[in-house]
């Protein structure tokens, strides 16, 4: 499968509190293909965000490039869309406009985009919340739109930076199974998805591969296929489900 995004070479430098020009990624090379879940595993302050904003181009790499379909991205990566820890929705817009702004950008006329974003807001479970305010939402239901405004645009990668962490445990494991079967039943109209967490379990979990990022600076110290037959087990839940 070809490669979707080539993160290469790429340095971080910041000025931390009383260091100055403080390296914070070192050396990231690895890449995406399509059809690939890629988790990105380290502990807190590595740099994850770091990274996901620079595969992004919501932040310039101090060395090293990031290219799009084989082309060095300038600037904001057309190829991707951002879920973020904090949901980052607007708390005086509706679900539906919070979704619609995933087409900002785009060329299209309002309805379009109005039938899009609904489309996309049943895929996510919000059938019937159109309407409603974050405020009126549950956090796990605030991530659904967040991730409604994400792959409403069918970005080609979907990043997610912890994108449950902000979330109970129980709210956390109900979303990461939606997604996953959506992800699994090709409900999802992206290509591939990088998932960014400090939780191992959740990787295994989820991810068809992990990058492993050491900290002070990050380097990758691993870059594991992760084998698990999670074709099998929704096959078997369902035979579960018949014989019941
Ligand atoms: P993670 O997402 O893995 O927790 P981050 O990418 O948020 O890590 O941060 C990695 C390091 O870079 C931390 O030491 C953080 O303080 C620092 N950092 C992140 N963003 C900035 C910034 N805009 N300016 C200065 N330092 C930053
Ligand atoms: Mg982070």
């Amino acid at each position: 499968m070809k490669a979707l995004i080539e993160v290469k070479g790429i340095y971080k430098n910041f000025d931390l509190k009383g260091h100055e020009n403080t390296t914070v990624l070192e050396d990231i090379n690895f890449e995406v293909k399509e059809g690939e879940f890629l988790a990105i595993l380290g502990p807190s302050g590595s740099g994850k965000s770091t990274l996901l904003r620079i595969i992004a181009g919501l932040v310039p790499a101090s060395q090293g490039t990031v290219t799009y379909l084989g082309n060095s991205i300038q600037g904001v990566n057309p190829g991707v869309a951002m879920v973020f820890q904090s949901f980052a929705l607007f708390p005086w817009l509706t679900v539906l406009e919070n979704v619609m702004l995933g087409l900002e950008v785009k060329k299209m006329a309002e309805a379009e985009k109005r039938d899009k974003a609904l489309k996309v807001i049943d895929i996510i479970g919000l059938d019937g919340f159109e309407n409603a305010y974050p405020k009126e939402l549950s956090g796990g239901m605030r991530q659904r739109v967040g991730i409604g405004r994400a792959l409403v645009s069918d970005p080609d990668v979907l990043l997610m930076d912890e994108p449950f962490s902000a979330l109970d445990v129980l709210t956390a494991e109900n979303l990461r199974r939606d997604l996953l079967e959506l992800w699994l039943d090709r409900k999802i109209p992206t290509k591939s998805i990088i998932l960014v967490t400090h939780g191992i379990e959740e990787a295994v979990y989820m991810a068809d591969r992990a990058v492993i990022l050491s900290t002070g600076p990050a380097k990758i110290v691993e870059d594991i296929i992760v084998d698990i037959p999670r074709w099998r087990d929704k096959k078997a839940s369902e035979f579960t489900v018949l014989v019941d």
